[in-house]
């Protein structure tokens, strides 16, 4: 069961880059370089603190 996980998709062209916690990770300043369209963008994960509301 993939419950909390989620994907970080590039800001810029959409494809997915990693996978992380959605409950439990949380993440600011990582920076990747994206395979598709070969910008840097930041990896921003805020630490969720309750369920995110449908
Ligand atoms: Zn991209």
């Amino acid at each position: 069961m993939l419950y909390g996980k989620k994907w970080f998709v590039c800001p810029n062209c959409g494809k997915k880059i990693l996978i992380y916690d959605e409950i439990k990770g949380h993440s600011q300043g990582l920076y990747i370089k994206c395979k598709s369209c070969k910008k840097v963008i930041e990896i921003v994960v805020k630490r969720a603190t309750e369920p995110r509301q449908k």
